[in-house]
Parts: structure tokens; C-alpha cells; sequence
């Protein structure tokens, strides 16, 4: 635990009589230096690739190029750019979902749709990444739909999947898909034969910026967000994100949601 932090009021309220107020401020100390934490990490991640952005100007500014050396530098620099993007795009995002409670649009989703159209991206990355190397297999499961923000579904199976393909090396194998729990709620799950995590690091996992290996996350594009994203949309949703991980074995992270309205019911 924390240590406890105890503010204290004396009040003389008669001659010689003081009244001591003593108040708990534990919490609020915490979600300041939250705050504070939040802070100075928004800072450092949006300075880092502005520090690049700006160096390589100054290249190019000063230094006779050639045409292929220009084109290089400033590819170098769209990079960063669009990781600045991504970055506050899921700034945006997380502040959004740290505002209100509930989803906004509930509607009635198929989980079939959520897969195929995370599924696709994470391909087109995997085929990025890893060549067209990594084994990336989607499982389907019942037809059902769940309800709820079809964008903010999508972004959390999406971030579960993205994760995966990026973690896993090029010869690993990812797999994803849902299944029908009993009381028909929904699990998405998202598997990977990837790196693992050691337990130590997985209660922190969903923190904002909450990173195991801080470069070679960096690297391969990650805001440190992802998760925390993930795990706002289940709670928004009534559900949860729950994760199993074993070092050099590989990782299982799962999305459940409540209830589903169940379209074909398959013989068990
Ligand atoms: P990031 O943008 O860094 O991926 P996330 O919030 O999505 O941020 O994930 C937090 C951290 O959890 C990552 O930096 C990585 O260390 C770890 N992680 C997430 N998914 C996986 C995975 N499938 N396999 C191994 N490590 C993972």
C-alpha cells in the first residue's frame, strides 16, 4: 500500500481549547500525482518524435542531399508524424471514454462484422511488420450480435488484435475469434504465440503508458495507450478484460460482454 497522508486543522475556538480537525487527503494526493505522471508522460511522448521531426529539417536544410537521401529523410519524418497522430488520436479517444459512463449509440453489432473488420487490419499490419509471414487465423464463432458502440467495440478488439500481431514474431501465430459463455455472454479472444508477459507486470498492464519493454514497444508504434483504451470500452459495456499471459509461451487476452442476442443456437 501507500503511505497514509493526514491533513490537520487546529482550530482555537476558546481560550486555551483548541479543535483538531484531522482529514484523510491519501486519495487526493494519489490522483494528483496521477495527473502529474500523466503529464509529464503526454509531454515526453509528443516531444520525442517532434526532437526527431525538428533534426531532420535542420538536415535538410543545411546539408547538399541527394534526391534519394531527401526522399529518405522525409519519410523518416512522416513517421513521426503519424506517430504524433496516433498518439493524440488515442489521447482523444481515452478522454472521450474517461468523460462519460456508458457507450454512446448502443446498438445491436455482429460479432461476426467486429472480427472480419479488426481481422483485416491487423493483416494489413501483420503483412507490414512480419512480410505476410505471420500465421493470422480468424475463428468465427455462433452467430449473435452484442450490444453496444459499434466504434468503440471495434477499436478494443482492434487494439487487443493489433497488439498481438506486433508482439508476435514474424514466424508466431496469432488467432482470434469469439465464443458463447454460459448465461450467453460474449468472449472475444485474442491469442498469440508471442513473447508473454511476466505476471509481475500484468496487474499494470492497462495503465496509461504502462509499458514492459519501453522501446521495442516505442518502436513498433505502440502509444502505451492501447490497453487502457481496451479496458475502459469493457467496463463501459457492463464486461471486462481479462488476461492470461506465460514468459516465452505466449499471451490470451480476453474481452467479455454481457448478454448477447444469439441469431443461431449450434448443437453443443
Ligand atoms: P502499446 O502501445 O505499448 O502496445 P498497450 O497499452 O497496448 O500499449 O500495451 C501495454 C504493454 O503491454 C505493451 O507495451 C507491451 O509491453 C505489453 N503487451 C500488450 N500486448 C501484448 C502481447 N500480445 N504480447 C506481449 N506483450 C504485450
Amino acid at each position: 500500500g501507500h503511505p497514509q497522508h493526514i491533513a490537520i486543522q487546529i482550530f482555537p475556538y476558546a481560550k486555551g481549547r483548541r479543535l483538531l480537525l484531522t482529514r484523510d487527503v491519501t486519495t487526493i494526493e494519489l490522483a494528483e500525482a496521477m495527473r502529474r505522471d500523466f503529464v509529464a508522460n503526454v509531454s515526453h511522448e509528443i516531444r520525442s518524435p517532434l526532437t526527431v521531426i525538428a533534426g531532420f529539417i535542420e538536415t535538410l536544410q543545411t546539408l547538399p542531399l541527394q534526391e534519394a537521401e531527401r526522399a529518405h529523410f522525409l519519410e523518416l519524418m512522416r513517421q513521426q508524424a503519424q506517430r504524433m497522430q496516433t498518439l493524440v488520436d488515442d489521447l482523444l479517444t481515452l478522454s472521450r471514454l474517461e468523460g462519460s459512463p456508458i457507450p454512446d449509440d448502443s446498438q445491436w453489432v455482429a460479432a461476426a462484422d467486429l472480427l472480419t473488420e479488426a481481422g483485416t487490419q491487423a493483416q494489413a499490419l501483420a503483412d507490414v511488420l512480419h512480410a505476410g509471414q505471420q500465421t493470422l487465423v480468424l475463428q468465427p464463432g455462433p452467430a449473435l450480435e452484442v450490444a453496444g458502440a459499434r466504434g468503440e467495440l471495434l477499436s478494443a478488439i482492434g487494439n487487443l488484435l493489433t497488439n498481438a500481431v506486433r508482439y508476435t514474431p514474424a514466424q508466431g501465430r496469432v488467432e482470434a475469434g469469439w465464443r458463447l459463455l454460459a448465461d450467453d455472454e460474449v468472449e472475444f479472444y485474442v491469442t498469440d504465440t508471442g513473447p508473454g508477459i511476466a505476471p509481475e507486470h500484468l496487474p499494470r498492464l492497462t495503465e496509461r503508458f504502462y509499458r514492459v519493454d519501453r522501446s521495442r514497444s516505442r518502436d513498433s508504434g505502440g502509444t502505451g495507450l492501447g490497453l487502457a483504451i481496451v479496458k475502459h470500452v469493457a467496463q463501459r459495456h457492463g464486461g471486462q478484460l481479462l488476461i492470461e499471459s506465460t514468459l516465452g509461451v505466449g499471451s490470451t487476452f480476453r474481452l467479455r460482454l454481457p448478454p448477447a442476442r444469439v441469431l443461431v443456437r449450434e448443437r453443443a
